[in-house]
């Protein structure tokens, strides 16, 4: 798993860790699931999970630890935007903090790419964060080192103020598949993703919805990604909103220069699965 990825939201895909437990509405269509249930079972089952029992041992979702794949960005020499863990959760609770380190020692080395972090579990990441800083020699996480949080409903919009707690330059939330409408809070927040769900079983999203987070980026003056409409394929309801598409981006990525156009022409369309 890893290197260029058919999974057009990003450019790379980097799968240290396999494996999660759903945790919410958002996990219910959770698109690593169904990979590790049908095309990858086989793979998986051959290695034994992070923690060794025998339900997870016949569980192709349970958490696995892949070391060998560690250090994979090393070795790509031109810049990427990588997706960390798009098969997990990387801050799920049966993976070791250890190991959790020996991702972010691998993210400050290839200091390269910009690394998309994105959980359900923010608060762990603040735990994380507070306890191993240190060990990393840095009090901030640096801007290359993005976190975000998955907000689909209100429900789970406590997970903004989670995220909040992390040092980090960019700290963005996907509301993807938004599933109902949502107040954000966006103090300290620089980057909002909404997209509604595509793929069997998919629950509409209501334009409405979307349309009140970009208004309230609008006024917070944080830039806006509108992923897609979502329908039955990635594709099926195009990526306006009012008439238009939304591609921005956080301002280090503009101020990048030839990074930006191609990071929006990658990120659009298909399911993530965080
Ligand atoms: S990978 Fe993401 S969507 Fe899937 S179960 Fe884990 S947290 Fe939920």
């Amino acid at each position: 798993m890893g290197t260029r990825t058919a999974i057009e939201w990003t450019d790379a895909t980097w799968n240290p860790v396999t494996g999660c437990t759903k945790v919410s509405s958002g996990c219910e269509h959770c698109y690593a699931e169904r990979l590790a249930r049908l095309r990858l079972r086989d793979a998986y089952l051959r290695r034994r999970p992070a923690v060794d029992t025998e339900s997870n041992r016949n569980d192709p979702f349970a958490v696995r630890l892949w070391p060998e794949r560690l250090r994979q960005p090393l070795r790509w020499g031109e810049p990427r935007m990588v997706f960390v863990n798009s098969m997990s959760d990387l801050f799920h609770r049966d993976i070791p903090e250890a190991f959790v380190l020996e991702v972010f020692e691998v993210m400050m080395k290839a200091d390269w790419h910009i690394y998309q972090v994105l959980t359900k579990r923010p608060s762990r990441v603040a735990r994380f964060w507070n306890r191993f800083h240190g060990r990393l020699a840095t009090s901030e996480v640096p801007p290359h080192i993005w976190i975000g949080t998955s907000v689909e409903n209100w429900e789970v919009s406590y997970r903004v103020r989670h995220l909040r707690l992390i040092p980090a330059s960019v700290r963005f939330l996907s509301c993807e598949p938004l599933l109902g409408p949502i107040e954000l809070d966006l103090e300290g927040i620089h980057w909002v993703i909404v997209g509604g769900e595509s793929g069997p079983g998919h629950r509409p999203m209501n334009m409405l919805w979307a349309r009140r987070i970009r208004d309230n980026c609008r006024r917070a003056g944080v830039p806006f990604f509108f992923k897609q409409v979502g329908g039955k394929t990635a594709k099926a309801g195009g990526r306006q909103l009012d008439g238009r598409e939304w591609n921005e981006m956080p301002c280090m990525v503009c101020r990048s220069g030839g990074v930006s156009a191609h990071l929006v022409n990658s990120y659009a369309a298909t399911g993530s699965s965080i």
